[in-house]
């Protein structure tokens, strides 16, 4: 089964007839992930497959793999990196039955009992992305330029003493 990523669908009722929806979805066409990437080109494939699990929670066995362009935190260059991520959804109806969800779960709140593939995807990538990325010290060119502010930093004390004990005389 396929789907539409941004039409609303409703967990539970996929749940019922074990539903799988896979496919892919253009990473410029995730709005929450705006700001966060570098370069929005590209896709992400995904899989959601719908259960209800032995105590009756609906389940969200969620799938994404794709590639990022993010910026070092250092050099402000692309830093390219391949992203997979499993997990297994448990849907909550109200905030008080996140205790009682299994550990190995995800909480997964509804509003109003429906999502959408987006909404999923996108909590699913937030998640998942670092917030703070570097490429290795020898790949990055901002690690020179970081040598050199701190080589700079060293020696503007004793270029302040030399001028101080000029004024001295
Ligand atoms: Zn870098």
């Amino acid at each position: 089964m396929t789907s539409d990523p941004s039409r609303s669908i409703n967990p539970v009722l996929l749940a019922k007839t074990k539903e799988r929806i896979e496919g892919e979805v253009k990473l410029a066409s995730l709005a929450r992930l705006k700001g966060i990437l570098l370069e929005n080109e590209g896709e992400l494939k995904y899989s959601f497959a719908f259960e209800i699990d032995e105590s009756g929670i609906c389940v969200v066995n969620s799938d994404i793999q794709t590639r990022l362009i993010l910026e070092c935190q250092r050099c402000f260059k692309p830093i390219e990196i391949e992203l997979q991520k499993s997990s297994i959804l448990g849907v909550v109806n109200e905030k008080d039955e996140f205790d009682t969800l299994a550990k190995e779960y995800e909480p997964l709140q509804l509003e109003g009992g429906v999502t959408t593939l987006q909404e999923l995807i996108e909590d699913e990538l937030l998640l998942s992305v670092p917030l703070s990325i570097l490429h290795p010290v020898n790949e990055c060119s901002g690690v020179e330029d970081l040598n050199r502010i701190n080589a700079e930093a060293k020696l503007q004390p004793f270029a302040g003493l030399a001028s101080l004990l000029k004024n001295k005389d």
